[in-house]
């Protein structure tokens, strides 16, 4: 296993307890997130460290459904002078 690795693997826990804000390599929280993909059944967003340039892959996993009321989603503005 590469030092890099070995480091990440000894921040994991730390890291999502933190909830993925800090830096696996530098503890900093200046990371660029990609957009999500879906790739082998499993949500993956590449995290980029503007500070250490230390990259990895946020892997997210469907745990469950919250329902919205329609009032909720709805983002038209009401028109004031109807
Ligand atoms: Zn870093």
């Amino acid at each position: 296993m590469n030092p890099q690795k070995r480091a990440f693997q000894g921040s994991k826990v730390r890291y999502l307890a933190g909830s993925g804000l800090n830096c696996l390599g530098c503890d900093s929280t200046l990371l660029l997130r990609s957009s999500m993909e879906f790739v082998h059944d499993e949500w993956r967003q590449r995290v980029t460290c503007t500070a250490c340039s230390a990259t990895w892959h946020n892997i997210f996993i469907l745990s469950g459904i919250k329902i919205t009321h329609k009032e909720e989603t709805q983002h038209v503005p009401h028109n004031i002078s109807d």
